[in-house]
């Protein structure tokens, strides 16, 4: 999944997981986790996570290394983030011999993002999230599934929100013409209602449901 922060990729992602089965793997919710756990991963990341930047290449490429498995299919959110780390997926998807099916550009408009992510509760255990406008929980601050609280990211505030966008410009949006000259770029117009999003993803992976 590519696209910028606040596009609906963990949504998506999870929700393909629920109906197809294929694991999610978010490099952001496995940072945040090592953040809660303080590992020495978690507390080299914060400084960086903490106002917008990304975490270097080679802290994520070795990450990134321990999470995949050969075996079933999974859904990446949030990686490869640049060019280093796609050139560093090939190659771990070269060993596991599991060729990569697709890359979904979530095409998005600036204004509407930057609405998104100052609206968005987030469940800090699962990674669900919420929109407090369009896709508000039953209880305000309180997540449908397990009954804890939600939050209200940190790099959610909107200074850390433009510095995010500003990244995702530099560092990232070139790897839309990486997977295109590669030929696996499929794109989907994001800010559409969110099922309307997961069945066009599903229509464009050729997806089966989970039995
Ligand atoms: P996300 O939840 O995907 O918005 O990620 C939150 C933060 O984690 C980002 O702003 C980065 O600081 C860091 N991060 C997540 N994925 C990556 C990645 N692939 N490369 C570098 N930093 C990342």
């Amino acid at each position: 999944m590519l696209g910028p922060p606040g596009a609906g990729k963990g949504t998506q992602a999870r929700l393909l997981q629920e109906r197809y089965g294929a694991r999610q793997i978010s490099t952001g919710d496995i940072l945040r986790r090592h953040r809660e756990q303080g590992t020495e991963l978690g507390v080299r990341a914060r400084e960086y996570m903490d106002r917008g930047a990304l975490v270097p290449d080679s802290l994520i490429i070795e990450m990134m290394a321990g999470e995949l498995h050969g075996g079933s299919g999974f859904i990446l959110d949030g990686f490869p983030r640049t060019v280093a780390q796609a050139d560093a997926l090939d190659g771990l998807l070269e060993r596991l011999e599991q060729p990569l099916t697709a890359v979904i550009l979530f095409e998005s408009d600036r204004d509407q993002l930057v609405r998104r992510l100052s609206s968005r509760w987030t469940n800090p255990r699962s990674g669900r999230t919420y929109n407090a406008q369009s896709d508000p929980p039953r209880v305000a601050g309180i997540d449908d599934q397990d009954g804890g609280e939600l939050i209200q990211r940190p790099d959610d505030q909107p200074a850390t929100v433009q510095k995010r966008l500003a990244v995702y410009d530099e560092q990232t949006a070139p790897l839309i013409d990486y997977y295109r000259d590669h030929g696996y770029l499929a794109a989907v117009d994001a800010m559409r209602p969110i099922d309307d999003v997961a069945a066009e993803i599903a229509r464009l992976l050729g997806a089966r449901p989970a039995a």
